[in-house]
């Protein structure tokens, strides 16, 4: 879920400040040893979810290569709002979906909470055509900062939306790109997905035939590309077992993944 800064081999190596390396100006503006365009679908896939995202200020100005810009490279009915919490005024669709809340387009925010219920239950028990145009919502930051967005949030979304999570074994039929420990961002345990790939597995369940697997798996291979240029920059992820009971102690009865 939350979207931490990522370590690129692109950023320590431009500690060399003497020669400018060549970038991908045209495409995706990464520098072209690690240009990502390749991955990118060659047009915007047109589900008939609407995602809904919104990025902490911080992360916008500061993680300049997160992934969350990548969405806009794939998915046509994709916005993009920047703020701390949702609120009226921010998203003419959410304002509208807030004063009139339609049955046929329900609102769905995604992220971690005991309340939330679970978006796979919620799919099969909600009638096709009760289900045929949601919109997905979900915060992007760091961890804290995305609770915080979330939490700020609740006031507005309430009134009208549903909240949903993501199950831990989600990956069961997708192994994870980031399992391995490769992980793309410091995520607070496991199980906690990136923004891109909560996405991805979300409009998996939502999407009706055939769009549920394409859209994610042209996600997920954008998330694979990442982690691929970023892998042989990154130390493998072991917390220590002490660490990692005190953490599991620590995160009882949240919720594990988005
Ligand atoms: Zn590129």
């Amino acid at each position: 879920m939350a979207e931490a800064e990522e370590e690129m081999a692109s950023l320590s190596l431009s500690a060399a400040p003497t020669r400018r390396r060549a970038t991908c100006d045209d495409g995706c503006g990464r520098p072209k040893s690690v240009c990502i365009c390749p991955f990118l679908p060659p047009s915007l896939l047109a589900t008939s979810t609407s995602v809904v995202i919104l990025q902490h200020p911080h992360e916008l100005r500061y993680n300049r290569l997160a992934t969350v810009p990548f969405l806009s490279r794939c998915l046509s009915q994709l916005q993009l709002l920047l703020g701390r919490r949702l609120r009226s005024g921010l998203s003419p669709l959410l304002d509208s979906l807030h004063s009139s809340p339609s049955s046929y387009c329900p609102v769905l925010f995604l992220f971690p909470s005991p309340n939330a219920v679970d978006l796979s239950e919620w799919a099969q028990r909600t009638p096709l055509e009760a289900r045929t145009n949601p919109v997905l919502v979900l915060v992007d930051g760091t961890w804290n900062q995305a609770r915080e967005m979330a939490t700020g949030s609740l006031e507005f979304l309430s009134e009208f939306a549903t909240f949903v999570s993501l199950g831990c074994e989600i990956g069961i039929e997708v192994e994870s790109p980031c399992e391995n420990n490769l992980l793309l961002k410091k995520e607070p345990h496991k199980g906690c997905l990136s923004t891109i790939e909560a996405v991805a597995r979300a409009l998996r369940i939502l999407e009706p035939d055939n769009m549920g697997s394409l859209a994610e798996e042209t996600l997920l291979k954008v998330l694979r590309a990442m982690v691929g240029f970023q892998a042989p920059f990154m130390k493998p992820m072991q917390p220590r077992p002490k660490l990692n009971k005190k953490k599991e102690k620590s995160v009882k009865g949240d919720s594990a993944s988005v």
